[in-house]
This record gives structure tokens, C-alpha cells and sequence, in this order.
């Protein structure tokens, strides 16, 4: 399985992201969270990705392209991958689909988690995420057994810095502006799947299972 996961910020790719390489064993590679790891790290890749993602600006397409071409070249690539928050922009699809062309593989399909902008905000700004295995929860939506623990890991659950309403509105115009155009872009290459994204985080699972057999 070759899968992008396209959405708004707060859709529901990450929390499905777990629940798909579970199911389909294929790797998760989310930008986001690579440069997470890279400001963790204190990497000068890390340091550029903060200034546009603290404004809830996107990072440069030249800064992200080449992390996802490498990232695909790696051995547990070979039999499929989810691509989760990437592309989010035109020129990050047309970049895509070269390196797609040149591994000699195409796309299955493209999941567009479709959620209304009013309930947005409040998804991004109650999400926590476990520190060490990255899980994610909603203090109300999905909230852990015990508050601020993760119930997989028992690692400890932060928020985002770029989790407050002032930066999720900006996330949010930049989605509508830089890549909901994605939307149409794979509906012309008929690779589109629409999900409904305002049910259980457990239906739009099967939703997704269901598209994806059919
Ligand atoms: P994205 O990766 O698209 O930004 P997440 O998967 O991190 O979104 O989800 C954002 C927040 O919304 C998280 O706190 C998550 O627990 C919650 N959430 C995800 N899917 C649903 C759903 N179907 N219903 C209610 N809350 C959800
Ligand atoms: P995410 O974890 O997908 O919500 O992404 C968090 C932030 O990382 C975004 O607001 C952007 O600043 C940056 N980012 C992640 N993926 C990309 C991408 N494909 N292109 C540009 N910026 C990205």
C-alpha cells in the first residue's frame, strides 16, 4: 500500500496514521514529525523548520522534498508507506510524483479526511501527544485512562507549541490557501478518496478499510 493522508490540521491524520501502518504494516512518515525530531535534536534542520512552524507557516518546499525523497529510499519503503502532512503543496506533488516515477511505483491512494473548520480549533488545541511513542489523545474526545499518561506506553503526554488558537487559525488558512488545491490535483489523477472525518476516530477507520478494499 502506497497512501497519502491529505487534511486540514486537527483532521485526523496522526490518530488514523496509527491505526493504518498497524493494519497494512507500512511505515509512517510524517514531516511534522520529523521536524519535530530534528528541533529536539537541535539540528540545523531543526532550527530552519522551527521559525515557519511556530507562525504555523509552511517550511520550504526545498527543505521538505528532499527529507521525504530519502526518507522513501530506505529498505522498509520497498513494500508501501503512508505519507502523512505531505505534500502540502502543488510543487511538493509534482516533486512527489518524480521520485514516485523514478522508484518506479505509483500511488494507491490519496485519503482526504474531509472535517469542518469550526471543530478544528478546538481538535488541535485539546490534543496532547506521548513523548515517547507519539500517540495521540484529546483531553475530551479521546482522552487517556490516566491524565497526562500515555496508555500504550505510559510515557508522558505534552502539547504542541504550535497547538494554541491564534497558530491553528493560521494552520488552517494556510491549508485552505497552500493545499486543499491537492484535493483536486489527485481527483484529476483519480487517486482521491473522500472520508468522512466528523464520526468516531473507530468508523473512520472502517471507512478508510472499506475505500480502500473497494
Ligand atoms: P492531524 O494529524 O490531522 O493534525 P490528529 O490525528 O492529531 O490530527 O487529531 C487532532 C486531534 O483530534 C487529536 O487530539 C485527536 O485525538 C482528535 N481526533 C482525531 N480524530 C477524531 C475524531 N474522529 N473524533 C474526535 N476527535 C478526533
Ligand atoms: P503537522 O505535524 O503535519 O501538523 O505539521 C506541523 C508543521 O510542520 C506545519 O505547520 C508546518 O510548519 C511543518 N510541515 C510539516 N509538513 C510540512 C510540509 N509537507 N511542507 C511544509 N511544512 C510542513
Amino acid at each position: 500500500m502506497r497512501l497519502i493522508l491529505l487534511g486540514p490540521p486537527g483532521a485526523g491524520k496522526g490518530t488514523q496514521a496509527e491505526f493504518i501502518i498497524e493494519k497494512y504494516g507500512i511505515p509512517h512518515i510524517s514531516t511534522g514529525d520529523i521536524f519535530r525530531k530534528n528541533i529536539k535534536e537541535g539540528t540545523a534542520l531543526g532550527t530552519r523548520a522551527k521559525s515557519f512552524m511556530d507562525k504555523g507557516e509552511l517550511v520550504p518546499d526545498s527543505l521538505v522534498v528532499e527529507i521525504v525523497e530519502d526518507r522513501l529510499k530506505e529498505a522498509d519503503c520497498k513494500e508501501g508507506f503512508l505519507l502523512d502532512g505531505f505534500p502540502r503543496t502543488e510543487v511538493q506533488a509534482l516533486e512527489l510524483d518524480k521520485v514516485l516515477e523514478k522508484m518506479g511505483v505509483d500511488l494507491n491512494a490519496v485519503i482526504n479526511i474531509k472535517v469542518n473548520p469550526e471543530i478544528l480549533v478546538s481538535r488541535a488545541i485539546g490534543r496532547r501527544i506521548c513523548r515517547t511513542c507519539g500517540a495521540t489523545y484529546h483531553v475530551v474526545n479521546n482522552p487517556p485512562k490516566s491524565e497526562g499518561v500515555c496508555d500504550k506506553c505510559g510515557g508522558e503526554l505534552y502539547q504542541r507549541s504550535d497547538d494554541v488558537e491564534e497558530t491553528v487559525k493560521n494552520r488552517i488558512n494556510v491549508y485552505v490557501n497552500e493545499t486543499s488545491p491537492l484535493i483536486h490535483y489527485y481527483e484529476k489523477r483519480g487517486k482521491l478518496v473522500d472520508i468522512e472525518g466528523e464520526q468516531d476516530i473507530d468508523v473512520v477507520s472502517e471507512d478508510i478499510v472499506n475505500a480502500l478494499r473497494g
